[in-house]
């Protein structure tokens, strides 16, 4: 059958690189998703932290349909007024200056990466190239993303390694010191929560200090907020809970941006300081599809949506009611459930049993969870989940905490 997404022979044209879960889907409404086989599921992913106002939101389509029937697609080479729009609204609401607009998070951190390097070639320290990110991180895909992120499998098989990529330890101060005070720093790339390393937040005071440090050297500071931006932790941008009124706080001088940017549609931003871009001249970077009228105009719906207090007080709301009942169900599952954590709607379970395996339990509760590193699921719902709706996911996780004890004690 020709429609059938359980069968294997179905996926024979495409390349083999996803582990697939044998289910697919139809439609969505806010955070339901009804899969091809009928069945209705509360949506924890909300595709990685990307459909941040849900699925189909009436503002967004409207948006998308408006835009659709008027302009899609013209060259970089014209002015882009939705571009230029949709920069002001990042740059008024952010410590940045300019803005460069991607189709992915992972050419954001490419355009962060060629900033920094540029940054400092234009004030002809053009011997300043090394890169520090961190244990666990991930950054992207391409292949200066896989080398500033911290999972070696990631760049094994790919040929050489290339030059002026490093990672540290987390939490190692020393090493970080040394990395930020030698001469051929560029740029150190952190984000504020990471991700797939297992919904891991830096505390504030250490971004703090990591931008203190960072000025002094010369070296710039590169926030990787594609995943924990745009309302995610309860503030439009994670680092802001660093931020300090009237001073330098824990903001960066670069920062990538992606995933809930357009809510679902393709859209990603570097965003900048005039100075930290100053070496970002005509005709050094570009982009064919970057900042196109359709992706800017349901990327202007997208933030105006998620920049109100409504969404980032119900996502303070419902991430401190999650917290609380998790907090419960590993004090009930001692033996399932290890530690709790991450920062508002980011949230990493770490597990004893194994995380893919307990995906399955949750599937078959009818409720979508992601993996993580370090044995976590995570729970990334749309930011506009409502407090009932996290009482049923946490309903469904407890009845999947059971399936998991059962299936340990069988082992056992
Ligand atoms: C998803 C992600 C990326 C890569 O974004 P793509 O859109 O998949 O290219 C980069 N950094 C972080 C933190 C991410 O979560």
């Amino acid at each position: 059958m020709s429609t059938s997404t359980s069968s294997t022979a179905a996926q024979h044209h495409i390349m083999g690189v996803y582990n697939r879960a044998p289910l697919a889907f139809e439609r969505g409404r806010g955070a339901r998703l009804f899969s091809t086989d009928g069945d209705e599921y509360l949506d924890c992913v909300a595709g990685i932290a990307t459909d941040g106002l849900g699925h189909a939101h009436p503002v967004l389509v409207e948006a998308l349909k408006t835009q659709g029937e008027k302009l899609w697609h013209v060259s970089n080479i014209y002015r882009i007024p939705e571009q230029e729009e949709l920069a002001d609204r990042l740059c008024a609401h952010s410590f940045a200056d300019v803005v460069f607009f991607t189709n992915s998070g992972t050419e954001a951190i490419e355009c962060a990466l060629k900033t920094a390097r540029k940054y400092h070639t234009a004030n002809g320290q053009p011997e300043r190239i090394e890169i520090f990110g961190f244990d666990g991180s991930f950054h992207g895909r391409s292949y200066a993303a896989v080398n500033a992120s911290g999972n070696p499998s990631y760049v094994e098989g790919f040929g050489p390694r290339l030059p002026g990529y490093s990672q540290l330890t987390f939490g190692d101060h020393d090493a970080l010191k040394a990395a930020i005070a030698n001469p051929t720093t560029a740029a150190i790339i952190v984000e504020p929560v990471q991700g797939e390393g297992g919904a891991r937040s830096i505390p504030e005071h250490c971004l703090v200090s990591l931008r203190a440090l960072c000025d002094e050297h010369g070296v710039l500071l590169i926030y990787d907020e594609v995943q924990c931006g745009m309302g995610r932790t309860g503030k439009l941008f994670a680092y802001e809970w660093a931020a300090q009124d009237g001073g330098v706080g824990g903001e960066p001088h670069i920062m990538a941006v992606a995933k809930a940017l357009g809510g679902g549609f393709p859209v990603g931003a570097c965003l900048a300081t005039t100075e930290a871009a100053k070496g970002m001249t005509v005709g050094v970077h570009g982009s064919t599809f970057g900042g196109n009228p359709l992706a800017m105009a349901v990327g202007k719906a997208a933030f105006d949506t998620i920049n109100t207090d409504e969404i980032l007080d119900n996502v303070k709301r419902v991430a401190g009611y999650f917290v609380q009942q998790l907090n419960g169900l590993k004090d009930r599952f001692p033996d399932i459930i290890v530690d709790i954590r991450g920062k508002g709607l980011l949230i990493g379970i770490k597990l004893i049993p194994n995380n893919r395996e307990f995906m399955v339990l949750a599937r078959d509760e009818k409720l979508l969870v992601a993996g993580g590193g370090d044995n976590c699921v995570r729970l990334l719902p749309p930011l506009n989940l409502t407090v009932e709706e996290a009482s049923e996911a946490i309903a469904k996780l407890e009845q999947a905490c059971e399936a998991a004890r059962a299936a340990q004690n069988v082992v056992a």
